[in-house]
């Protein structure tokens, strides 16, 4: 049986697609996961190398920084050097915005209410559509426009989506339809309620987070309750996971977020015991280690690490591979659902990274096959019509 097959099916709210660099946002697009570099942007050696980083962890976007000219003229390496699309951190100059669609940004994150005059603006919108950008509306509740603040009197949920629609409105009148849009607060509450209002009266994709949600533990748990709840409920386009940690681990909580969701799945999937006295080995070891040793994976794949048998066998029924500790030093090895073998204590670690390789190469070697049979067939359908 498969063990990528979400119990809970969620139905997305329907959003119309854009496009930020290569990759989809919105339609029917899998749900993109994004960071933001903490380096100077002006240093691209150590931008570019933390971009890296991100995009072994899975990230789909990154934003930058872009504060001064110095960065934007820095911009054009960093595009150059990454293999994700790259969006423009600008919020207010709007010269910063024309230079960063120059330098190759796949999208500004701009307002374009904070930009100024009209002519401004029209200048913007027409460096992004003549370089190809698409543009973010980031709407945030510590930063709310003074007339949205006076006339509501504190930032709850209607002057965060009026806001957003303000802006939304003034990019519609010059004819631009390539944005997406956030309305991020630190509050659950705030955040949720106002993307729920949002995702309600418009058809934009929906860029979601929790902003400034705190450490990498309490941020982590602050962001899975918001982003979980958003996504659980079909609302949310692209993602970021706001944490006061390396970009990297926002990158892996938002991969862990929607593969608890069932809705992208990426790499093994670790389902463990937290081990008990009954444990047959270090469950809380082997986890940590196998989860080192097997980060390169990318192929989908579940693993169960369960310590005995009270649950080893129910869980290993729903994973590929799975293994559960047994008496006298001999553990099981669980493959596909079924009991397959024993294995002694000391092998455990090599043996597990060695069956996960080996699953992983037949796994790519079928879907090679699945995808030069359908090559094959759209041939012959097509040479049958000539
Ligand atoms: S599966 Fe076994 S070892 Fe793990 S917590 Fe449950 S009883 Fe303890």
């Amino acid at each position: 049986m498969s063990s990528y097959r979400p119990y809970q099916h969620i139905e997305r709210r329907k959003s119309r697609q854009i496009h930020v660099g290569k990759v989809p946002v919105g339609g029917d697009a899998p749900v993109s996961v994004q960071t933001m570099t903490n380096t100077l942007t002006t240093d691209a050696e150590a931008t570019i190398a933390q971009i890296r980083r991100a995009e072994l962890a899975g990230v789909d976007i990154v934003r930058v920084s872009c504060p001064d000219e110095e960065s934007t003229a820095a911009l054009a390496e960093i595009v150059r050097e990454v293999n994700v699309p790259i969006v423009a951190d600008i919020h207010f100059h709007y010269k910063r915005a024309i230079e960063a669609a120059q330098a190759g940004a796949a999208c500004l994150r701009i307002n374009p209410g904070n930009i100024g005059s009209p002519e401004r603006v029209r200048e913007v919108v027409k460096a992004a559509k003549d370089h190809g950008c698409s543009i973010r509306i980031g709407v945030n509740a510590g930063s709310l426009e003074k007339h949205l603040l006076e006339k509501y009197g504190e930032p709850n949920p209607d002057a965060l989506v009026e806001s957003a629609l303000e802006h939304a409105k003034i990019l519609q009148d010059h004819d631009f339809h390539e944005f997406k849009i956030s309305v991020k607060a630190s509050d659950v509450f705030l955040a949720v309620a106002a993307y729920q209002q949002l995702a309600e009266v418009c058809d934009h994709p929906l860029h979601i987070g929790i902003t400034e949600a705190g450490s990498r533990r309490a941020g982590t748990v602050k962001s899975s309750i918001g982003l979980g709840n958003l996504l659980w409920a079909g609302v949310g386009d692209t993602m970021r996971v706001s944490l006061s940690a390396e970009p990297e681990e926002e990158v892996l909580v938002g991969w862990d977020i929607l593969k608890s969701l069932g809705l992208r799945h990426r790499g093994v999937k670790i389902i463990s015991c937290p081990s008990c006295a009954r444990q047959g080995f270090n469950v809380i070891q082997t986890v940590q280690t196998l989860e080192d040793r097997l980060a390169h994976v990318q192929t989908p794949l579940t693993l169960s690490i369960i310590g005995c048998v009270v649950n080893g066998p129910g869980e290993a029924l729903m994973t590929d591979i799975g293994l559960t500790g047994g008496g006298s030093g001999r553990h099981m090895v669980y493959s596909a659902g079924r009991q397959d073998h024993t294995i002694p204590a000391d092998d455990m670690i090599e043996h597990i990274v060695d069956l996960v390789e080996k699953k992983v190469e037949a796994l790519q070697a079928e879907d090679a096959a699945r995808k030069a049979k359908a090559e094959a067939e759209a041939q012959a359908v097509l040479s049958t019509a000539l």
